[in-house]
């Protein structure tokens, strides 16, 4: 599983960054990023969760 932050989109509401802090943060300019763009095994159902509640559809699961 691969994550990634569409920036078109993201809103800095930084639900995915509190749901997943070590998968997604918060840039200073206040938008998200992966910080971790492939999602080890053990974190799928927290990332999947975090782009689920993402309240804009920004993060992109491939
Ligand atoms: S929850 Fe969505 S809109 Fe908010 S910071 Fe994360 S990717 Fe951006």
């Amino acid at each position: 599983m691969k994550v990634s932050v569409d920036s078109d989109r993201c809103r800095g509401h930084g639900v995915c960054a509190a749901l997943c802090p070590d998968i997604f943060e918060l840039t200073d300019d206040g938008y998200a990023e992966a910080r971790n763009p492939v999602v080890p095994d053990d974190r799928v159902d927290a990332a999947a969760d975090a782009a689920d509640a993402c309240p804009e559809h920004a993060v992109v699961v491939t």
